[in-house]
């Protein structure tokens, strides 16, 4: 089996592991989801209203500095029948446009953590609180890297995992080194995984 269809499959597989958590998953090619469109409305997401959290702590430097072009994902809450709900968007490609099948999958398998993870935290209303509409940004993201790298790193026994979680640790401190609020969020998350591990999954020889 090659990388490609290994991660297609294990993408497959951790979309029905959360069913019960969202069965609104969906693959978008990276010039829509950069473009700004409604991508509930486009992939036709039924839902009565469309939630928007505040993070009073955060102050950006640039409307795009977070959150813009490049993402590997976007979790969009909503509220269906008085119900929250969530729906995943994975980028088809953050990478290159020439990038291999193999690591496009790779990174549409350890997006899909990362968003489930953001998924199951809205859920939980560990670091959103609807009713107040706020969240704590930093906090989910910690979060969701947190549970993606503890994730990964319970498979290591796999050799495509293996390369998976040193991509995801590599990318970690790569964030961190672009600063601003991406330092915060590996700061958070060195305070659940020692900054030494996640150096020691970055450099792991495959
Ligand atoms: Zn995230």
């Amino acid at each position: 089996m090659d990388g490609a269809q290994f991660f297609k499959e294990q993408y497959e597989g951790l979309a029905n592991r959360y069913v019960g958590l969202t069965s609104d998953i969906y693959l978008v090619p990276p010039e829509i989801i950069g473009d700004g469109s409604d991508l509930l409305e486009r992939y036709k997401v039924e839902f009565d209203e469309k939630l928007y959290f505040e993070d009073s702590a955060i102050e950006f430097e640039s409307p795009s500095e977070y959150g813009a072009g490049g993402a590997g994902g976007y979790t969009i809450n909503f509220l269906k029948s008085g119900k929250g709900c969530s729906a995943v968007f994975i980028n088809e490609n953050a990478l290159t446009p020439d990038a291999a099948e193999n690591i496009k999958w790779l990174w549409r398998y350890n997006a899909l953590h990362h968003e489930l993870m953001h998924a199951l935290d809205f859920n939980r209303q560990k670091n959103f609180n609807t009713a107040e509409r706020t969240m704590d940004l930093v906090g989910a993201e910690a979060f969701a890297d947190f549970k993606t790298l503890q994730h990964l790193s319970s498979k290591l026994s796999n050799g495509f995992m293996k390369i998976a979680l040193k991509e995801y640790a590599s990318n970690s401190i790569t964030m961190n080194e672009r600063g601003g609020i991406r330092s915060k969020i590996y700061e958070r998350l060195t305070k659940k995984i020692d900054a030494k591990t996640i150096e020691h999954w970055a450099s792991i020889s495959i």
